[in-house]
């Protein structure tokens, strides 16, 4: 019987393995074809500041619409890109149409400019041209590099640590801000934070589960889980400020992350709370925008409601 059933395992994995190789061969191909064919977009997601519950900027989300198969999340084709090579030129069109979007929403808002942050791959910040890449996009939109930030993950850091921070050296020079995405969920963390010449740190989701759902469990794991979860952002806020970053949370879905991140001190959050990723036109113009649970006082903070 054990035979049987390891016979059907092994032909079910094989099985599995062959339509994911399929997958990806044909999301390969399709890849090469839907840059020029225009199927990517990017949607924004706001980015609050804490501190006075204004939008001050959002992040560049990729979508693809894919002619059969539909819209196609990141994760399912952003790695393809990064070992077909194509994420180098799939990320030099991100740039510039972020940074077009970017001096577009600065005509409007005048004196309340939006931020706009980009994801960079790993495979793209490496490339020999990343720097030259940024500053075009700069120079064609006439966005101004302060307004720019580009995200990396913890794995751009891994190799040269000296040739990375030599980079981010260079990128600082053009003026533009750069964040650490997915803070907390790599290796070696803390020594990266120190050495590198970073502005921004995001906490990862994973330390921000949402923390109103009723628990019904009485389940004693879950309410250490959180504890620590608090323990983590709480640390992650505290280090950052001694290191003069700013601190950004990811995933925040509810009033009670909202308290609780206010209450910590970190400077800015993002999440399904203030707005899912959305077309650049469906952004706010407002500064706040009426959607926060926040309203003016006479010194022009705004506090919870
Ligand atoms: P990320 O940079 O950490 O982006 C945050 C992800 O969390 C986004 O998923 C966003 O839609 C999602 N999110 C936002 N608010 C919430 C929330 O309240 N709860 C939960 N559960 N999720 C939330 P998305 O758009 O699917 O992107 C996933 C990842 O794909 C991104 O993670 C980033 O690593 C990568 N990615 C997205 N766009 C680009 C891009 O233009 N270039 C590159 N290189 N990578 C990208
Ligand atoms: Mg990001
Ligand atoms: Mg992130
Ligand atoms: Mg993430």
């Amino acid at each position: 019987q054990g035979k049987v059933a390891g016979k059907h395992t092994v032909v079910f994995f094989s099985a599995a393995v062959s339509a994911t190789m399929q997958r990806q061969a044909r999301l390969e191909s399709d890849l090469r074809r839907a840059l020029a064919r225009g199927e990517f977009r990017l949607l924004y997601q706001p980015q609050v500041e804490l501190r006075t519950g204004a939008l001050t900027g959002v992040e560049a989300l990729l979508r693809w619409q894919h002619p059969e198969l539909g819209w196609i999340a990141p994760q399912d084709f952003i790695p393809v890109a990064e070992e077909s090579g194509l994420i180098v030129p799939l990320g030099a069109w991100i740039l510039q149409e972020a940074c077009r979007q970017g001096a577009r929403w600065r005509a409007q808002r005048g004196v309340h400019p939006l931020r706009v942050a980009v994801n960079v791959s790993a495979l793209q910040f490496g490339h020999a041209d990343f720097v030259g890449v940024v500053l075009r996009a700069l120079q064609t939109s006439g966005l101004p590099p302060e307004l720019l930030t580009l995200e990396i993950t913890e794995s751009v850091v891994i190799g040269d640590l000296g040739a990375v921070t030599e980079r981010i050296a260079e990128l600082k020079r053009l003026g533009v801000r750069l964040s650490l995405d997915d803070f907390g969920t790599g290796y070696s963390s803390l020594a990266y934070l120190r050495h590198l010449p970073i502005d921004e740190v995001k906490i990862d989701k994973v330390f921000l589960p949402p923390l109103s759902a009723p628990d019904t469990s009485h389940d004693t794991t879950r309410a250490r889980d959180a504890a620590e979860d608090r323990a983590m952002v709480q640390a992650i806020v505290s280090l950052a400020h001694a290191l003069e970053l700013e601190v950004v949370a990811e995933g925040v879905e509810d009033a009670a992350q909202l308290a609780f991140l206010r209450d910590t001190g970190c400077d800015g959050a993002q999440g399904y709370l203030f707005g899912p990723p959305v077309a650049a036109a469906a952004v706010p113009a407002t500064r706040p925008p009426p959607w926060l649970p926040l309203r003016a006082t006479a010194g022009g903070a705004y506090t919870e409601r």
